[in-house]
């Protein structure tokens, strides 16, 4: 039986004003004056936990990118055990399949063990459908290493997500790797890009032709370590200065930026509430990202609507190697007032830097037929 969801009242980036969703179940009626009707997001860059580091389950994830308006999520290595073996990316897609309420694709690991210096089983993985391998959550050194994946990933067609970042160096880092994709030709992605440096270094190349993208994540465009006020928001790379955050919020105007990714890292209380020192970086993000998007870029004139909806669904889209999916629909209130609860949050991390902000735009809905 199918289910008939009338909504009315609300925009399309394409200019239709109404629309008719299919789905099982009863038949419902939406009116969405002044809402926007947009694809679901695309997160090119989800810490799922499911197994080890004590938070989050496929579950939990995944209602809270349904609450955040994603549809999709690509998910980091970096669990306990690792995503590194084609026996254990088998063993996530028959969860996946049981668990996620959203389409979930695993990135495995480049290295055995997270490690810096056995390269995994490459080959196999591209033959389980990845798009992508990543070193996120263990930056990768050896650069020799990196060099054989890049050859490998380029000869099996599959994107490299690499985690740009040297003992907190980024600039040096970025250079390097943008180096390797030149000499290999591999498809380059560079995670959360934090640095003046670093947006530059992807801009020259870019010019140059070489095959480079990059995200910003929205803790990075929103905030400065001016703002730091606790472990919330002790983050890899760390949060930077003035000037780097408006050079992020120029290359995300400009395009030198591609897209826009959370970095979604969920922690427990107690791997917060220590000290600086000791605390476990990262902060989550599924669920304020449209907001923060929308306050910060959106409202500020930075992006223009079709813009933040290019970053979020179509670039993403390019990049996973699939079409944008019109049934996985969401409803965004541009004008939505809310505050940040973290009490709120379908995510078992509760640890966001954004507690008590005040936000302008929502997701009101989000239909995902995963
Ligand atoms: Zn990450």
């Amino acid at each position: 039986m199918k289910e008939s969801i009338l909504i009315k009242g609300v925009r399309f980036l394409d200019g239709r004003v109404s629309y008719v969703l299919t789905k099982n179940g009863a038949e419902r009626k939406i009116e969405g004056e002044g809402w926007l009707a947009v694809p679901g997001f695309i997160d090119l860059h989800t810490h799922i936990r499911e197994q080890g580091i004590g938070t989050e389950t496929l579950q939990t994830a995944t209602s809270a990118a349904k609450a955040g308006g994603f549809t999709t999520l690509c998910m980091m290595p970096n669990t306990v055990p690792p995503i590194d073996s084609v026996q254990r990316l088998r063993e996530l897609k028959q969860k996946i399949i049981e668990r996620a309420l959203v389409s979930v694709l695993p990135i495995p690991s480049i290295a055995i063990g997270m490690g810096d210096s056995e390269l995994a089983d490459i080959e196999g993985f591209a033959k389980e459908g990845v798009f992508a391998i990543s070193d996120d959550g263990h930056t990768i050194y050896n650069l020799s290493l990196l060099r054989e994946a890049c050859l490998e990933a380029k000869r099996l067609g599959l994107l490299v997500i690499l985690h740009a970042e040297e003992d907190g160096k980024e600039p040096e880092a970025i250079e390097k790797r943008i180096e390797l994709a030149y000499q290999t030709g591999v498809r380059l992605h560079i995670a959360h890009i934090s640095t003046k440096d670093g947006v530059g270094l992807v801009r020259e190349a870019k010019k140059s032709r070489i095959d480079v993208t990059c995200e910003a994540t929205p803790h990075h465009f929103t905030l400065t370590e001016n703002d730091i006020r606790d472990t919330n928001f002790k983050v890899n790379p760390r949060l930077k200065s003035y000037k780097d955050r408006e050079a992020i919020r120029e290359g995300l105007a400009d395009g030198t930026i591609d897209i826009i990714a959370t970095d979604h890292a969920p922690h427990t209380k107690e791997a917060k509430e220590c000290g600086w020192n000791v605390a476990a970086p990262g902060m989550v993000g599924l669920e304020t990202c449209l907001g923060l998007v929308w306050t910060e870029l959106v409202h500020k004139g930075i992006l223009r609507e079709k813009e933040a909806i290019e970053k979020l669904v179509t670039n993403p889209a390019k990049m996973i190697g699939s079409k944008v999916d019109e049934t996985n629909l969401i409803l965004i209130d541009p004008e939505k007032e809310w505050i940040v609860n973290p009490l709120d949050f379908k995510s078992e991390g509760k640890n966001t830097p954004f507690s008590g902000r005040r936000l302008k735009g929502m997701v009101v809905y989000c239909c995902s037929i995963a």
